[in-house]
């Protein structure tokens, strides 16, 4: 057991809040709380918690409002717990979300929380903070991981902003799939202008032991002032480049067109 988790276990013994690394549940700083989604966690019925912040600025973005970590939050944790209170049997669990959920420490406590509730808990994250994402694993404190890949390591750069990110990444994929246990879905968002190497992409995922793999084309709603979401001949380059991922052959793949 971690020392984290030690600190955990210690702070439920003891019936005290729960406390992990000095944070607790209430310091998860939240952008927006979505009561009922069908489409966060494919499959299930969730609320969606979108935390604050991120560190990198990919050019399609869809929350690109929330993505200051300076800014503090504006919905309470209690609001989460409100809402699973009078959610029991109809939601499956909730889904962390951003921005980048793992860049909060007090997402662990939050997640422990959400399973002593009795809830499932599923994560959306691009991998920006793998020893974090490897913590969460480790103690089983997720059932479920949505994972961006961005774009093969060269091109990492190109769409995330930051230098860096592709070593991040694709260490955070390869720790998913170090968990068969915990159920994924590997996600690249393709978008005109980008560096289109989605096949390639695919290809590697496959060879990497990838089940489930979404392709989503960029949209325009939420993303950054200025963002093209279309271009000249655009959807019918990406339908192809779904019908080359589904030759691949993943388990489960899902085409997300605008
Ligand atoms: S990693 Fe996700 S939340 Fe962060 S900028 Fe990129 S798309 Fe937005």
């Amino acid at each position: 057991m971690s020392e984290s988790s030690e600190a955990g276990a210690r702070a439920e013994q003891a019936g005290a809040p729960l406390r992990i690394g000095g944070f607790t549940p209430d310091d998860l700083q939240i952008a927006g709380l979505v009561p009922l989604s069908t489409v966060d966690w494919p499959g299930r019925f969730v609320a969606s918690v979108f935390c604050q912040g991120c560190p990198w600025r990919c050019p399609y973005c869809q929350n690109s409002a929330i993505l200051d970590p300076k800014i503090p939050g504006v919905v309470a944790w209690s609001a989460v717990e409100d809402l699973l209170s009078r959610r029991h049997g109809l939601l499956d669990g909730v889904v962390f979300s951003g921005g980048e959920a793992t860049r909060q420490l007090a997402l662990l406590p939050a997640m422990r929380r959400v399973k002593e509730l009795g809830f499932h808990v599923g994560l959306h994250t691009a991998g920006a903070y793998p020893k974090r994402l490897e913590t969460i694993l480790e103690e089983g404190l997720v059932d479920w991981v949505g994972i961006d890949v961005k774009a093969m390591p060269e091109n990492y750069e190109q769409v995330s902003g930051r230098a860096g990110a592709a070593e991040k990444a694709w260490a955070s994929l390869d720790l998913v799939l170090a968990h068969p246990e915990v159920a994924h879905e590997v996600r690249l968002t393709v978008y005109p202008g980008g560096p289109f190497d989605g096949l390639e992409v695919a290809r590697e995922l496959k060879e990497r032991g990838v089940r489930a793999f979404a392709l989503q084309q960029a949209r325009a709603f939420g993303a950054p002032e200025g963002f093209e979401a279309k271009g000249a001949g655009w959807d019918d380059q990406v339908a192809a480049l779904a019908r080359d991922c589904t030759a691949l052959g993943f388990d489960s793949f899902e085409f997300r067109p605008d």
